[in-house]
């Protein structure tokens, strides 16, 4: 059972917008060694803006009744942006089908990251966009890329100088995302973590989890997606926005409450103080 202290420790950190799931987890917190984050929603807001498209008249009515129901970042923007779009060619009888990490299929209409279109016929030239540094998304009917959606997201700069907190307290903080390379690097620069891995599958980021762990390191794993959850649930200690889906705080050991990654570095210094009185 937690020492006094420990309860003290976790009632600081609730105090200050961080719930630690246990005595466990607070004296575990500040024994990390590196620290791998999710893009969306995490070190962004996940609130999404279109910025531009291109998809066939009759295609984007399925595009949009395809993403309401889903509960991707990326899908809420879209449809919010296409609200007024005529459903009246859509057959709502036909299952729409997500794959976490990637897109969502209906029929012979898939939407979703351009590494799920390799070898699909592209005669307009759709891959070029991702060039443009944007969050890309790609439809397809058939074998066929037949459309586009470009978005973009915004850096919580609070993330920015926790960052750098964790990296002066030694930790590596690595971001593990499954948007595009252009976008991974974009983001990556301007948090300033160590590294990157962009086009990474939910599959992956587990990965790269039990490598670290097989190297003798204690690892942290801060998301907020449902394809995070068993990312959050591998990691010694996961770690949940508040704001990330209800399976990803459930998954995890500890919860920013109100979002705030500068949080989060209060209370694994509250950690590291803790194991200093208890030790
Ligand atoms: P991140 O690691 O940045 O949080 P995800 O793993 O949630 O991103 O998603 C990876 C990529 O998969 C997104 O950048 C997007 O291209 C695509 N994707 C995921 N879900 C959807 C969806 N519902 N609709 C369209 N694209 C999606
Ligand atoms: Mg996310």
């Amino acid at each position: 059972s937690a020492t006094p202290a420990t309860l003290s420790a976790i009632s600081n950190g609730a105090k200050n917008g961080v719930l630690v799931k246990g005595g466990a987890a607070m004296e575990a917190l500040n024994t990390m060694d590196i620290l791998y984050s999710d893009k969306t929603g995490t070190l962004t807001f996940g609130d999404f803006q279109v910025l531009d498209h291109e998809v066939p008249e009759d295609i984007i009515s399925e595009v949009v009744y395809m993403e309401q129901q889903s509960n991707h970042p990326i899908a809420n923007a879209i449809v919010k942006s296409f609200e007024n779009v005529d459903f009246g060619g859509v057959d709502f009888s036909e299952p729409v089908e997500e794959v976490a990490g990637s897109g969502v299929r209906k029929g012979d209409i898939k939407v979703g990251k351009p590494g799920a279109f390799e070898g699909y016929r592209d005669e307009k030239h759709y891959f070029n966009k991702i060039a443009e540094g944007n969050t890309t998304i790609f439809v397809a009917k058939g074998n066929e890329i037949v459309g586009y959606l470009s978005l973009s997201d915004q850096i919580r700069h609070e993330a920015v100088e926790a960052i750098s907190g964790f990296q002066k307290e030694g930790i590596q903080v690595v971001l593990l995302t499954g948007d595009n390379e252009k976008v991974a690097l974009k983001v990556a620069k301007e948090v300033k973590v160590n590294d990157y891995v962009a086009n990474c599958s939910p599959e992956d980021k587990i990965n790269y989890i039990l490598e670290s762990q097989k190297n003798d390191k204690v690892v942290g794993m801060i998301g907020d997606g449902i394809n995070d959850a068993p990312a959050l649930a591998n990691a010694d200690i996961g770690i949940a926005m508040g704001s990330g889906s209800s399976v990803a705080m459930e998954s995890a050991d500890v919860v920013i409450v109100k979002n705030d990654l500068a949080k989060l570095l209060y209370s694994y210094q509250l950690s590291s103080r803790l194991n200093r009185i208890i030790k």
